[in-house]
């Protein structure tokens, strides 16, 4: 589904790129682990991959198409089809979870078509939907500023959902939280990809974490792939 083909990021001309000539395939159905030391270039290579960031060598091919070569409108579309959670999550402190999660559907739609803010009874009944698959029922009108670390990701993963996303894409979502929740996290995860058997890749620190949850591990180092393959193999050659 996702191609990158000798992508290359280069923030600055004098500076190393952050990505290297990156070559990746992602399928429907994967759950990638992304390693790496920081600096690596893992944050970059998700937001290549999610058109925040455009690659300045190479190319990225979503579903065989040049990603360079999408209108805003398309650009728009393909965000919306990737769910992205975040370190330091990214919700509005002040608003509600439902708010928070029914904010995740503003990608999906015209930009125009919803200044006020209304959403349908139907966007309401979904986003409660998700609000319970993440375990947070009876919590919808609290604000986020209430909530503990974890609860505060689960609302992240609740408004990715709200999208239908194809795609998951984590940017450390659990770099902030202690090693309990971190793994609560990973689960949740896991059951979001499984169900929805969507193309999952996620930033880690933790090799254990990328160990137990996931089909595939990047290892990225200085801009390049330094390891790609299977959890079983990361051993031997680390
Ligand atoms: P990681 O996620 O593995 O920590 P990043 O992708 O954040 O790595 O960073 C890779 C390299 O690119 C680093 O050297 C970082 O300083 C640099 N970098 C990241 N984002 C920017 C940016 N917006 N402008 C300039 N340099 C950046
Ligand atoms: P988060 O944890 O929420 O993902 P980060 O602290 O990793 O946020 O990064 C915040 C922002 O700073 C990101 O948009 C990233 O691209 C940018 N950034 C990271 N490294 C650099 C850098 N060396 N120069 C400029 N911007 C950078």
């Amino acid at each position: 589904m996702i191609e990158l083909k000798d992508v290359s990021v280069q923030y600055d001309k004098s500076g190393e790129p952050a990505l290297k000539k990156l070559n990746l395939s992602l399928e429907r159905g994967e759950f990638v682990s992304v390693l790496g030391p920081s600096g690596a270039g893992k944050s970059t290579m998700i937001r290549t991959i999610n058109a925040l960031q455009p690659a300045t060598g190479g190319d990225v091919l979503i579903d065989g198409k040049s990603l360079a070569g999408f209108s805003r409108r398309e650009q728009r579309q393909w965000r919306s089809r990737a769910g992205m959670i975040f370190q330091h999550f990214h919700l509005i402190p002040r608003l509600t979870v439902k708010q928070n999660v029914l904010s995740g559907l503003f990608g999906k739609k015209d930009p125009w078509s919803n200044l006020g803010g209304f959403f349908s009874a139907a966007e309401k009944k979904q986003a409660a939907v998700v609000i319970e698959q993440v375990g947070l029922q009876g919590m919808e009108d609290r604000k986020i500023e209430q909530l503990s670390g974890g609860q505060k990701q689960r609302v992240g993963v609740a408004r990715a959902l709200i999208q239908d996303p194809d795609v998951f894409l984590g940017d450390e979502p659990v770099a902030s939280l202690d090693p309990g929740t971190s793994r609560s996290i990973f689960s949740l995860i896991e059951e979001v990809h499984k169900r929805n058997n969507l193309v999952t890749m996620i930033n880690v620190h933790d090799i254990d974490l990328a160990k137990m949850y996931s089909d595939r591990i990047i290892g990225l180092s200085e801009g390049e792939v330094v390891y790609d393959g299977p959890p079983s193999r990361l051993n031997d050659t680390v």
